[in-house]
């Protein structure tokens, strides 16, 4: 029974951490400083009390409406906080443990939930984000990995080569093919980054799962909105899922792989 408490305790803080995550999502492509200031409404710049300001929960009790001018919120808000908070439930119902259930949530699902969101809305992936969460992958996995830490630290260094070098290679061949830049280097960047936590094995998986997920909606998408298909696609949220997937499932996928072709 106390176990059901410190998960419901968990949630909470997860709809906390998708709040804040909201915060930098609106914050960060706008260059605002994010680290003060109180949340104010974009369309009345009225500020927002604290009790409308509870996650999930007011965005329910003021119907998606500025309690003020009543202009709507938007979806993202009520939505990004709800997938914090069951990912983070679901990391430490994985791990049962704080330390490295904690480590992840800061070192990779919160990153990865934040440049999606930003990525879909705004087709960029931020550095200050991609760039510091790689060497930041690099000391978690020295701190949570059972394997000795040169092994470690190899195994971390193959899967950023592996992983930004493969889109690296995509990217170019895409530009000097196409004239025009197909795939972002925030997408490089990112399963580089992906690297440096799974290997160059978990980074091969992520990039197959990545491109066929991206493949199938992306082109459902193009097809049903009646988009051109020069319209540009995010792949930054296909990367990030196939990479919070694999963090969940690769052992047992690979180990299922394993036993099939052996
Ligand atoms: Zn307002």
């Amino acid at each position: 029974m106390t176990y059901v408490w410190v998960d419901i305790f968990v949630f909470l803080i997860g709809l906390c951490v998708g709040s804040f995550l909201n915060v930098l999502r609106v914050r960060l492509p706008l260059e605002e400083p994010f680290a003060w200031g109180r949340s104010k409404c974009r369309s009345c710049s009225e500020t927002i009390a604290w009790y409308d300001n509870i996650p999930l929960l007011s965005f329910i009790l003021l119907r998606g409406k500025c309690r003020k001018c009543h202009t709507p919120i938007g979806w993202m808000y009520p939505i990004m906080e709800l997938i914090t908070a069951l990912l983070i439930l679901a990391t430490w119902c994985y791990f049962k443990s704080p330390l490295p259930a904690t480590l992840y949530t800061i070192g990779l699902i919160a990153p990865l939930i934040l440049i999606s969101f930003i990525d879909l809305e705004h087709l960029i992936i931020p550095d200050v984000i991609s760039l510091p969460a790689i060497p930041l992958a690099v000391v978690i996995q020295l701190i949570v990995s059972p394997w000795p830490w040169q092994q470690t630290l190899i195994s971390s260094g193959i899967g950023i080569a592996v992983g930004g070098g493969v889109l690296a290679l995509v990217a170019l061949t895409y530009e000097k093919i196409r004239k025009q830049e197909g795939l972002g280097w925030g997408d490089v960047k990112l399963m580089a980054w992906l690297g440096a936590y799974f290997g160059w094995q978990g980074v091969i998986v992520i990039l197959l799962w990545s491109s066929v997920a991206g493949t199938i909606i992306g082109s459902l998408y193009l097809l049903l909105s009646k988009k051109s298909a020069q319209h540009p696609i995010p792949y930054g949220p296909f990367i990030a899922g196939a990479g919070i997937l694999y963090f969940f499932y690769g052992q047992l996928v690979v180990s299922w792989y394993l036993r099939l072709v052996l």
